[in-house]
């Protein structure tokens, strides 16, 4: 048998003998076989409940980096902070993800939900995987028990503050370092309580390098504070876990906000001492936004800004793609040309770069984000558009849904003006589903509002009832228009009456304009003749007659 050590005798105080080693947990989560350079990344929320789109950008590039290599992208619960936790939160964030259409290949898929090989994908119920390597790393002579109790690193606190020094349990302030091993012992089986803490060999005056996939070569401080691997309740640290996790679930590329680059140089010990190969690290910077208020450009804070939740965003209807495609304009400044050359081609097919992301925050800009929704429903076909907008419907405004299902070739003719195809520019009314019902309201008659001021067009409007023929084309259609005009003092011509409109009350214009706004309350629509067309011979009259009974 080998010699006990005095590093081994406390480990056996402090762990049990039946730990699984770390050769068996090597075996049970093996290295994946994947195609060479398929990248393994992971999106590791706290369960707090919702994601805004800050977080999202993250979960976003980790499903690109996995999607163009044919690796993997997990979902991991980080729930080792009891404190940030709130009820239902595993479900909030798992909502959101499908909601905003980002697939995971593996992880947590609902509360106590899980699929994929390196299960389990809660941290919460992976202690003894933590406690293994906890071990290792007592034995080693690397960790040790600290019994400071919240008192005592209080005062410790009081005085680093009073000498002007660095906080933290390090150099000549960690007491419970160098305890002797009967010490340790002794008040261990006293059932005193401890934390495990790392036995950092670091030296802050000793710089370590880092490569950041976005901001390049690092120098940082070596890390040399004996952090807390596990709490006095047995649960690890946050950085501890994810070493861990990140090894054995082989993640090679971890992709999250910049807040972390502080503990980036413990993490590398961490992976160091624990002798894994560390993951690469894109530390992305917080996403900015003008604030209203003072004009000047802020972080995007959760608690200030409620719609840039991801919620918020699905509630409002924004497409899954229109929202992708918006971040993809924040993340690659080439997105947008790419694009313009190739307007029809799938997202995937973007050749995404981490190197050409910006190391500063990119700007949360509503306005644009409306403007590229615009253009990517404007792209899609009146099908795609009624099956995105009834999704949405079903989920936040039943009436509407009730509507588009009632007669759905009715709601796909109407969909379908100015779409598929159309000749000249595709309509660009719609960026989210909400604004679907304002936009189509005149197609029901439960959401059409008939203008008062119809009244002023009875004389056109009686003239235009005897001409008026539901199957003309659209030639016949606007000849239809024009025959009316001249008896009723329209110019047929608009160029004519521009050189001459004093012999006319107005022009052929005026005219289409008054059956217009009979037929759907609108000064502006799109094409009338393919409105009028939709809406059908016995409601375009009924609403022809109701716009001349108004003048009475
Ligand atoms: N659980 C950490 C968080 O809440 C994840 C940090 C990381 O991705 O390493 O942000």
């Amino acid at each position: 048998m080998m010699e006990k050590t005095p590093y081994s005798v406390l480990a056996d105080e402090l762990f049990p003998a039946d730990l699984p080693a770390p050769e068996q947990l090597e075996r049970t989560y093996p290295p994946r076989a994947l195609p060479e350079g398929a990248a393994v990344t992971r999106f590791a929320p706290s369960p707090t409940g919702y994601l805004h789109i800050g977080h999202l950008l993250g979960a976003f590039v980790d499903r690109l980096l996995a999607s163009q290599s044919g690796g993997v992208f997990l979902l991991r619960m980080e729930d080792t902070d009891k404190k940030r936790e709130v009820e239902d939160g595993v479900t909030g964030l798992v909502n959101d993800m499908r909601a905003f259409g980002i697939a995971v290949d593996e992880g947590v898929t609902g509360p106590g939900e899980e699929k994929g090989e390196y299960e389990p994908y809660t941290q919460s119920q992976r202690k003894e995987i933590y406690h293994t390597y906890a071990r290792v790393m007592t034995e080693r002579g690397l960790a040790y028990p600290c019994f400071c109790s919240s008192g005592d690193l209080d005062e410790l606190r009081a005085s680093q503050e009073n000498e002007g020094v660095n906080k933290g349990y390090y150099g000549k302030w960690a007491r419970c370092r160098d305890l002797p091993l009967e010490e340790q012992i002794e008040r261990l089986r006293a059932g005193e309580p401890y934390t495990l803490r790392l036995r950092s060999p670091g030296d802050a005056s000793r710089k370590i390098v880092v490569r950041d996939l976005i901001r390049g070569k690092l120098e940082l401080p070596e890390y040399d504070m004996d952090v807390v691997l596990l709490k006095a309740s047995g649960i690890p640290t946050y950085h501890f876990a994810h070493a861990v996790d990140d090894h054995l679930m082989r993640v090679t590329h971890v992709v999250r906000s910049d807040e972390w680059l502080a503990s980036l140089p413990l993490h590398a010990q961490l992976f160091h001492l624990l002798g894994f190969q560390p993951p690469k690290y894109a530390h992305i910077a917080p996403m900015m936004k003008l604030d209203p208020e003072t004009g000047g450009k802020r972080k995007l804070s959760k608690r200030k800004d409620p719609e840039s939740a991801v919620g918020a965003l699905v509630r409002a209807g924004y497409p899954n793609a229109a929202l992708h495609e918006y971040l993809l304009t924040l993340l690659n400044s080439s997105f947008e040309d790419w694009r313009r050359a190739n307007p029809g081609a799938p997202l995937p097919e973007f050749p995404f770069s981490l190197k050409k992301m910006s190391a500063s925050g990119a700007l949360f800009d509503p306005v644009k984000l409306e403007d590229v929704s615009k253009n990517v429903i404007s792209r899609m076909r009146s099908s795609q558009v009624y099956d995105l907008a009834l999704a949405w419907a079903r989920a936040y405004d039943p009436e509407l849904a009730a509507l588009l299902t009632r007669d759905p070739d009715y709601a796909g003719a109407m969909l379908a003006i100015d779409r598929d195809g159309a000749k000249g520019k595709p309509r660009k009314d719609l960026a989210r589903w909400s604004q679907l019902r304002e936009a189509y309201a005149y197609f029901f008659d439960e959401l059409f509002e008939a203008s008062p001021k119809s009244a002023s067009n009875s004389g056109i409007l009686s003239a235009y009832i005897d001409v008026y023929r539901a199957e003309d084309d659209k030639d016949s259609w606007f000849a239809g228009i024009k025959s009316i005009c001249e008896p009723l003092g329209y110019c047929p011509e608009v160029k004519a009456y521009k050189a001459d409109p004093a012999p006319w009350k107005g022009h052929v214009g005026d005219v289409s304009g008054a059956v217009r706004l009979a037929v759907t309350g609108r000064e502006n629509t799109p094409d009338l003749w393919a409105i009028m067309r939709v809406l059908g011979e016995k409601r375009v009259l009924e609403r022809l007659k109701a716009g001349m009974e108004n003048a009475i």
